[in-house]
């Protein structure tokens, strides 16, 4: 079956779901496939508290599906399922879904979100999965952990931008690093390095997220030089160890950073390299990743494809 569609929007977080609600008010008839995790990331995050409009907060997955109510109400026509496989050579593109069915697009949005790296150990994707206390966020989450005890993997600029977060709320933040070094700029590391309440072990492995089956209470952890195990108290485990945009489809055809980020073309836009290509959200936001920067990149997408749309006709 082939399906012709002025726009055709790839995945469903707060990017998705706004690129559909602008694209179907200004009558573009958007067609979106919601992806492998309807809703996105933040369908593992529990309150949030920061998206302007919620003064009570809201939960990420009620967040998401009021957005698809939102767009639904102006006949964005949602479907479940993914897409596999594009063809961006043409004038018009080409896209297959997982039940085999071919799109013709005049316009497509890319908002494939990005996947948070995890450790997948068990425990950790237990509390990770009951909202228990494992998070891969700290800015979305940290607050819930003010004035206690935190733990956080990684080395990078993330985990480093993230302790320094978590050590404005909490009594104490415990860094693992793996290896003996950072990775981090060396600015960042400094950072870390020099707040009282960040205490970084180098060297040093989970093993274990514990908890009493509800809510996390600890981690052991392994020195990788000494093979000493030990257990660190905690009521919040982050785990900044990288994400991955979800762009491996778009690689033959859209242009990606070195580490698979999608480039706007141009600033200001969310032009890809591809006439008639957009992308919006995490999948080329590897600075912010908040839902409602996401959201706003959302809205310009669909912005800039009924602009497309209009110099076409
Ligand atoms: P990175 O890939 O740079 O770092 C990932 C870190 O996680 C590394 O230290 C790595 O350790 C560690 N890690 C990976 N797997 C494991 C594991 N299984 N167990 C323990 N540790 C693990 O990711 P980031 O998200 O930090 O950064 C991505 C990009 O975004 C970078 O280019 C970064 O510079 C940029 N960025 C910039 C910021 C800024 O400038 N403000 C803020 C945030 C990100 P190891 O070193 O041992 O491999």
């Amino acid at each position: 079956m082939i399906i012709n569609t002025p726009c055709l929007i790839i995945g469903s977080g707060p990017a998705g779901y706004t690129a559909a609600i602008y694209a179907a008010r200004a009558d573009m008839k958007p067609l979106m496939f919601e992806g492998l995790q309807p809703g996105g990331q933040l369908t593992t995050t529990n309150e949030v508290e920061n998206f302007p409009g919620y003064p009570q907060g809201v939960t990420g997955p009620e967040m998401m599906i009021q957005l698809k109510e939102q767009a639904a109400r102006f006949d964005a026509d949602i479907r479940p399922g993914f897409i596999e496989k594009v063809d961006f050579t043409g004038p018009i593109h080409r896209c297959w879904s997982d039940d085999g069915t071919e799109i013709h697009a005049q316009t497509v949005i890319i908002a494939t979100g990005a996947s948070a790296k995890y450790l997948g150990l068990e425990s950790e994707q237990k509390y990770l999965q009951s909202g228990g206390g494992v998070s891969a966020c700290a800015v979305c989450d940290g607050f819930f952990y003010r004035g206690q005890e935190t733990v956080i993997v990684g080395a990078g600029d993330s985990a480093c931008e993230e302790a320094h977060y978590l050590s404005k709320l909490c009594t104490k933040v415990t860094m693992l690093v793996r290896k003996d070094e950072f990775r981090a700029s060396k600015i960042m590391a400094e950072r870390v390095k020099n707040t009282a309440n960040i205490t970084i072990l180098y060297n040093t492995e989970t093993e274990e997220v514990l908890g009493d089956g509800n809510l996390v209470h600890g981690v052991r952890v392994r020195n990788t030089k000494t093979q000493e195990t030990y257990e660190i108290p905690c009521t919040g485990f982050f785990v900044a160890i990288g994400h991955k945009p979800n762009t491996d489809i778009f690689k033959p055809f859209i242009e990606l950073d070195e580490t698979g980020y999608i480039k706007y073309a141009q600033p200001g836009s969310t032009r890809t390299n591809v006439t008639g290509v957009f992308v919006a959200g995490d999948a080329a936001d590897k600075t912010y990743r908040q839902a409602i920067t996401a959201a706003g990149t959302g809205c310009m997408a669909a912005l800039d494809a009924e602009r497309y749309l209009a110099s076409q006709h």
